[in-house]
């Protein structure tokens, strides 16, 4: 009987010495086994799937909620990917604008001014001077729609910044209420 202990126990040694020394040799064998048997072996997991799947959910039941901590991270970045993926491909969407509709913008404005003029602080611009100023901007899914899109001067559309329309005409109130001057032709 101790016989037959130590024995097992040298075997056991023995194999995992065996194992250790031809590591890669023997993945190699796993591999090319598995790949030359790959739908019998598909077939045993289905069918070992079929007959303890209740073991199997409970055993992924079990480690998930072993590791909750784990589990909350792994949801909470993988909807935050599928979010930012979403909002990605909503803005690619309306970030494209086509040259028709910023021709359409410059025409509307020397309609508007009879020359090329900022909307902001009502100077006339010189061609290449001027920019195209977001009214919601674009940082804050603002789109490039016609709607959107304004002529403005370098200053003031760098001054209005993530501004919003509304939020930068307040601004300049504020500012100037505070200089003491009051400009109602501001905005
Ligand atoms: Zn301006």
């Amino acid at each position: 009987m101790r016989n037959m202990e130590k024995r097992r126990a040298y075997m056991k040694e023995y194999s995992k010495k065996y194992r250790l020394e031809h590591h890669t040799e023997l993945l190699l064998k796993k591999k090319i086994y598995r790949d030359k048997n790959n739908e019998i072996i598909r077939e045993k997991q289905r069918e070992y799937l079929d007959k303890n799947r209740i073991q199997a959910y409970t055993k992924v039941r079990e480690w998930k909620s072993e590791n909750k901590q784990y589990m909350r991270s792994y949801l909470y970045q993988y909807y935050r990917n599928l979010d930012n993926l979403r909002v990605k491909n909503e803005f690619r969407r309306k970030h494209y604008y086509t040259i028709s509709i910023v021709q359409k913008v410059f025409e509307d404005n020397i309609k508007e001014f009879g020359t090329l003029t900022c909307i902001y602080c009502f100077s006339p611009l010189e061609f290449g001077k001027d920019t195209i100023d977001h009214l919601v901007p674009v940082s804050r899914m603002g789109d490039n729609s016609y709607e959107n899109m304004v002529i403005s001067c370098r200053v003031c559309n760098s001054t209005k910044g993530a501004k919003t329309y509304e939020e930068f005409g307040n601004w300049i109130i504020d500012t100037n209420n505070k200089k003491g001057v009051y400009n109602e032709t501001a905005i």
